[in-house]
């Protein structure tokens, strides 16, 4: 299918006039600096703060491309990957006329963000074994559908979605597919990045807050065509990545090897802690993971939910959710946290 990124644009963000920063007008690092009303005595706290960071985040870029085997020029920073579910709709999507393709259940910041921006939702259930229905999604799809989300690994679900529906769903459907994969690094799944080449219609979500630990920090990447990053960073706050948050994951990336280390632990606990849910004779079903968390059906889930907050045991409700009835989402935790949860479930269950 041939895609023309540009139409699926709004007209005005295609106009838009960007800010230039004065980071961006003057990028040499030696000199007087007097173009940004900065403070020239430093800053109230022992490190230095007063210099505004580079608005486009290069040496990280640099570092995280090598890792993400994508060029520095398809990758997007945002402020979480909150932030580049928000700029999407802001440059795609049109008040009033255009439409999103949710799958529940699913990451609810697709729908705040869409509420937000008030674009309308167009909603096709997985099914219940948490699967695309992807016929169902294009029949669901019309001229005004820009976005696409899909999130595999699956949050609350914990699965992952077939590769070849999506890689259908990436040929066929009309606007952007966006593959937000927040979990990918628990998961036995390559990620979609190495397709980028092969679809400019997909943008593939990822995060520093889960495997590596980050997540008070805030910074989520976007992968996607090197004219789609363009636009992000075109509509996106000039300074919206700190300088404190490149200098400190510059520092950590290069440190990788401790990353894989503890993907590795959590992997073990996750294997640990579903097979003793597994043996506890209360627990209907642990849904298989791909994640790092457990998706876990118990009778009364909001019951026992209510009586794990009074043994200081918090995990997710998701009991209301569709088609997780009596669902809990557990957060797979160290081994002390892992038995602490059973053993409360078990108090709160007997
Ligand atoms: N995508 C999914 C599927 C998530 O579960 C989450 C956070 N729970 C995010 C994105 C947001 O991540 P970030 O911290 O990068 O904003």
């Amino acid at each position: 299918m041939s895609f023309d990124l540009n139409s699926l644009l709004r007209p005005h963000i295609a106009k838009l006039q960007p800010y230039t920063s004065a980071r961006d007008e003057y990028t040499g690092k030696e000199g007087v600096f007097l173009d940004a009303n900065e403070n020239p005595f430093g800053s109230i706290t022992e490190q230095d703060f007063n210099r505004y960071p580079d608005p486009y985040q290069s040496a990280l870029k640099e570092e995280i491309a090598k890792i993400k085997g994508v060029r520095p020029s398809q990758i997007f920073l945002g402020n979480g990957s909150d932030e580049a579910i928000d700029l999407l709709y802001r440059a795609f999507c049109n008040p009033g006329k255009d439409n999103v393709i949710l799958l529940p259940p699913t990451y609810g910041m697709y729908e705040v963000s869409a509420n937000i921006n008030d674009v309308e939702i167009r909603k096709v259930a997985l099914t219940p074994d948490f699967q695309l229905q992807p016929e169902k999604i294009l029949a669901a799809a019309d001229a005004n559908s820009k976005i696409l989300f899909i999130c595999s690994p699956n949050n609350p679900s914990a699965n992952k979605a077939k590769r070849e529906d999506i890689l259908y769903l990436l040929e066929k459907f009309p606007g952007l597919v966006v593959v937000d994969e927040a979990y990918i690094d628990f998961s036995d799944e390559p990620s979609f990045t190495t397709e980028l080449d092969r679809f400019p219609n997909l943008l593939v979500m990822q995060t520093f807050s889960k495997a590596w630990g980050l997540a008070s920090l805030r910074l989520g990447m976007a992968f996607a065509s090197e004219e789609l990053i363009r636009i992000l960073n075109k509509i996106k706050p000039p300074y919206n990545i700190s300088g404190l948050t490149q200098e400190t994951v510059l520092a950590a990336i290069k440190d990788k090897a401790k990353v894989d280390r503890m993907i590795q632990d959590i992997l073990a606990e996750r294997e640990f802690l579903n097979g003793e849910l597994e043996k506890l004779p209360f627990v209907q079903k642990t849904h298989p993971s791909h994640a790092n968390f457990l998706l876990v059906q118990i009778p009364n889930a909001n019951q026992v939910y209510n009586d794990l907050i009074e043994e200081k045991i918090i995990v997710r409700n998701r009991a209301k959710v569709l088609l997780c009835a009596d669902c809990l989402r557990i957060t797979v935790g160290t081994r002390e946290e892992n038995e602490a949860l059973l053993k409360a479930l078990s108090k709160v269950c007997s």
